[in-house]
């Protein structure tokens, strides 16, 4: 058998390799560097009976400070490949598929695509974390999902203990969901028995199928008025990748590059895709003190879902709460057809959780001051800290309006159920 894999000498913390910089220490930290070794690394925790937490960038992930027992597999394999030809013929099929291994960096990837005039996944510029990750809890912003340009998911079936391909259709997609997520817990934020925190099936790599072409349309309201025009307007991929990662950067949605350059990180993303995202945040950095001011980056995104509730939980609402009515496919289909979404952020703020708020003067763990949705460690941040803030939250949130808020990141050791 060839040397697939290596375990370093020493191991990082969790708070060394997640966004949220936050997690205690771990007892064995693999890095594999073939596909192979990936799933040897796998089956390895698994056939032992060791606790396994596969981690991309970290970016979904708010972790206990206490020890973690088992094993923390970071697939190092990063690359794209496009088995088509990336410029179809005039008049030509415009389908372009394009395929990349689980470590690979998403917005490494995404750059790629606006770079070969590739349609469809410009809206998810600047999404923090891995190519393998962003299936898992079907990433989204600006009216784009990675499940709706999905051609298939190569993966690792811990149970069974083989390798499969599955197909968009058997991926059970719906609003930060998969078939994926879905096998890690028995109920929302209630981690299931075997497959927590890593789902039953291992990313290996994912392929995308993307359009040719050099403009696309912008769908999203909020970008449309970033950009100065009318929502349905045709505009260059590049133009609306650079306004997604601006109006993301005003609302503390980008991560802090800066972790790239420390020794656990370093390596994680391609050194020309890093070089630019160093040199945007230049102009953040001088607080008033000279001190670095990108810490409301230190978070895991959104740190709640937005509630899908029935129609009457909807109706008892204030008049001003969002409503979107939802397709119940990926919902809970007792619930009946007539599910509305409504926005966790509204509820948070109209729950008197304003943006900064923390549970303390001066504490380490507060709202993100530009997004209330964004759970931040300001610096020394512990676990504890941020789950007292989560659960003031989503008690407060529950007391005002009746609805419980479910966590978006995987939360190991944590249990905010
Ligand atoms: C500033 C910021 C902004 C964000 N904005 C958005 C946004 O706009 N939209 C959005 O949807 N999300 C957003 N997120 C959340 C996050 O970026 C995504 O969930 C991302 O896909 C996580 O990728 P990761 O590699 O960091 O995953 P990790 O945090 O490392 O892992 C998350 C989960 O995926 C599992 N996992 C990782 N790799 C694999 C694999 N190869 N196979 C199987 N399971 C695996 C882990 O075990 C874990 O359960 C944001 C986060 C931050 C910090």
């Amino acid at each position: 058998m060839p040397e697939a894999s290596s375990t370093k000498a020493s191991t990082p913390t969790f708070a060394d390799i997640t966004t949220m910089g936050v997690g205690g220490r771990i007892a064995s930290f693999v890095q594999p560097h073939d596909r192979v070794g990936l799933i040897e690394a796998v089956e390895n925790a698994d056939s032992n009976g060791l606790p396994l937490c596969m981690i991309g960038g970290g970016s979904n992930l708010l972790v206990s400070d206490k020890d973690f027992p088992g094993v923390v597999v970071r697939d190092t394999r990063q690359g794209i490949s496009v088995p088509d030809e990336v410029a179809p013929p005039e008049g030509g099929d415009p389908t372009v598929h394009i395929n990349a291994p689980a470590g690979t960096n998403w917005d490494d990837l995404v750059s790629y695509c606006v770079r070969m005039h590739l349609i469809g996944i410009e809206g998810l510029s600047g999404i923090p974390g891995t190519v393998g990750a962003s299936v898992v809890q079907n990433i989204g912003a600006y009216g784009q999902e990675v499940g709706g340009l999905v051609d298939s998911v190569e993966v690792w079936d811990r149970r069974d203990k083989v390798t499969a391909y599955l197909k968009a259709a058997d991926l059970n997609f719906g609003y930060r969901t998969s078939l994926l997520k879905q096998t890690m817990y028995q109920a929302p934020a209630v981690p299931d028995d075997h497959f927590f925190p890593t789902p039953r099936y291992v990313v290996l790599s994912v392929t995308l199928v993307l359009r040719h072409g050099s403009s696309a349309r912008v769908g999203s309201a909020q970008l449309a008025k970033a950009l100065g025009v009318e929502p349905g307007s045709s505009l260059p991929l590049e133009r609306i990748r650079q306004a997604v990662l601006t109006v993301r950067a005003g609302k503390g949605m980008l991560e802090d590059p800066y972790r790239y350059l420390t020794d656990w990180m370093g390596g994680c993303r391609r050194a020309s895709d890093l070089e630019e995202a160093l040199a945007a945040v230049q102009g953040d950095l001088q607080g008033p003190r000279g001190e670095r001011v990108l810490l409301d980056r230190h978070s895991c995104g959104s740190f709640f879902t937005n509630p899908i509730v029935t129609r009457e939980v909807a109706d008892a609402l204030p008049t001003d709460a969002p409503r979107y009515f939802v397709d119940a496919v990926h919902s809970d289909p007792a619930a009946g057809p007539s599910l509305v979404k409504t926005s966790a952020a509204w509820l948070i703020d109209h729950s008197g959780f304003h943006k900064g708020f923390s549970l303390g003067e001066g504490s380490a763990a507060a709202l993100s001051d530009m997004h209330t949705l964004a759970l931040t460690n300001r610096g020394g941040a512990g676990s504890d800290d941020l789950v007292a803030l989560a659960r003031t939250i989503q008690e407060g949130v529950d007391r005002t309006f009746g609805i419980h808020l479910v966590p978006e990141p995987v939360t190991p050791g944590i249990n905010l159920a």
